[in-house]
């Protein structure tokens, strides 16, 4: 694998923007070595600045269900550009795709299109806090829920419902506010309920965990906390960033059959430029301003180049069979890899919802946190190197979720599982 130009462009980069990157992740502390700079990408395969050529499972982090520069998404973007890039004002593209969204999440009657993911979370916490008039949150250990200070925490030691700031810069004050329980346990929920005297205003949760690997909530998991929290009168606030459009054009409470009162969205609808949004039933969005006293605004909000890529994305996905063929492929992919891991008796436990794949060297099941913190995390370091110099580009951190897009076709996935098979007989440890 060639990297002359990329560790040249890192190291210019190193001097100007922090760490030499935009977001933390793409450094590659977890796995160590220089990250490749890219030069374009087209459906599955990403090219860099060396001339090496990849396999995306990274997919921008989920964002890319179709693949890279679909060509109508392309066209699209392409039709729409010379019309403007943003006017501050509404158009009808934002109620074209908020159509599209309330139709696929019946959760969702009113929504507001924001520019990411955090301030979708951000946003859906502060109208929680307005409409319950309560201030504490509670949220799950191994989710990742956007930068948002109240998020940002972590479980202090002991005791389950105690948190401190997990960055610095977010008060204790803040980290007070936040309660933590482990992922799947239910009985901490209970117990965090019990002992705060109705001041919860929201649980929220990612319904199918995919910032700690891939971890799907357990049967009766997310029905436990959609009744906890209406017997409390709390908010569930289901952060679908991730999964909304990926698992299911209604994302996991299409495939879970379970309503949140909020719901927090991103990746998926912008179609790869920026966007989020949140919603939920008419009768709490209608505290946002200008309805309702909870202020929350955006310059680019539901800016028009954005809503014409989410648009176009969406009514790809629309496409009768689409998601019967991503599964299709993505249980190969899952079947391959068991099964070469099997042959060269790696310790390999693979979490599948979909087209969401997490991959841990561990024989024990993955379910939390710490399950997850507790897998060979040097051997994944190992194995992506390895896959990488194959032409293979999984995410840089074992705590990170493999994604495949509908550009990837079976010959894509028979290439990936024969690296894995060399991989695994090569990386033992
Ligand atoms: N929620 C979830 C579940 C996420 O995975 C992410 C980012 N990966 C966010 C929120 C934050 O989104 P953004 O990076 O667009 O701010």
């Amino acid at each position: 694998m060639r990297v002359k130009k990329s560790e040249a462009l890192y190291e210019a980069a190193s001097k100007l923007l922090v760490g030499g990157v935009d977001s933390p992740v793409r450094a590659y502390l977890a796995v160590g070595g220089t990250p490749p700079f890219i030069r374009n990408a087209k459906g599955a395969r990403i090219y860099d600045e060396d001339g090496n050529q990849y396999l995306d499972y990274v997919c921008s982090w989920g964002a890319l269900i179709l693949g890279s520069s679909h060509p109508k998404v392309v066209s699209a973007i392409q039709r729409r550009l010379p019309k403007g890039t943003s006017y501050g004002a509404p158009t009808r593209l934002e109620t074209e795709l908020a159509r599209l969204v309330t139709s696929a999440f019946p959760s969702i009657e009113k929504l507001r299109f924001v520019n990411s993911g955090t301030e979708a979370t951000m946003s859906a916490i502060r109208l929680a806090r307005a409409y319950t008039n309560r201030e504490k949150v509670l949220k799950f250990e191994g989710c990742y829920h956007g930068h948002v200070d109240s998020l940002l925490v972590k479980g202090g030691s002991g005791m389950a419902t105690l948190s401190t700031p997990d960055s610095a810069g977010v008060t204790e004050a803040e980290a007070e506010n936040t309660l933590i329980a482990p992922y799947n346990d239910l009985e901490v929920v209970e117990a965090c309920f019990e002992s705060s005297e109705e001041e919860i205003a929201a649980v929220i949760v990612e319904p199918i965990a995919g910032n700690m690997g891939l971890i799907p909530p357990r049967p009766g998991f997310l029905e436990g906390l959609r009744s906890i929290t209406r017997k409390h009168r709390s908010l569930l606030i289901f952060d679908e960033v991730i999964s909304g459009f990926r698992v299911a054009l209604g994302g996991a409470q299409q495939l879970y059959r379970i309503e949140a009162d909020l719901t927090c969205l991103g990746k998926i609808i912008g179609g790869g430029l920026p966007v989020g949004a949140y919603g939920g039933r008419g009768e709490i969005m209608k505290l946002v301003a200008p309805e309702g006293p909870v202020y929350q605004a955006g310059t680019l909000a539901g800016n028009p180049l954005a809503m014409t890529a989410g648009i176009t994305t969406i009514e790809e996905l629309l496409k009768k069979g689409f998601y019967e063929a991503l599964e299709r492929t993505s249980l190969e992919f899952q079947n391959g890899l068991l099964k070469a891991a099997k042959t060269e008796r790696v310790p390999l436990r693979l979490n599948r919802v979909g087209s969401m794949v997490g991959l841990f060297f561990t024989d024990q099941e993955v379910f939390d946190y710490s399950s997850a913190k507790s897998t060979d995390t040097g051997r994944y370091s190992a194995f992506f190197h390895f896959m990488l110099d194959s032409g293979i580009y999984l995410p840089p951190s074992p705590f990170e979720t493999i994604f495949l897009s509908s550009a990837h076709t079976a010959a894509d996935v028979t290439r990936t599982v024969r690296a894995a098979a060399q991989a695994f007989g090569k990386t033992t440890k």
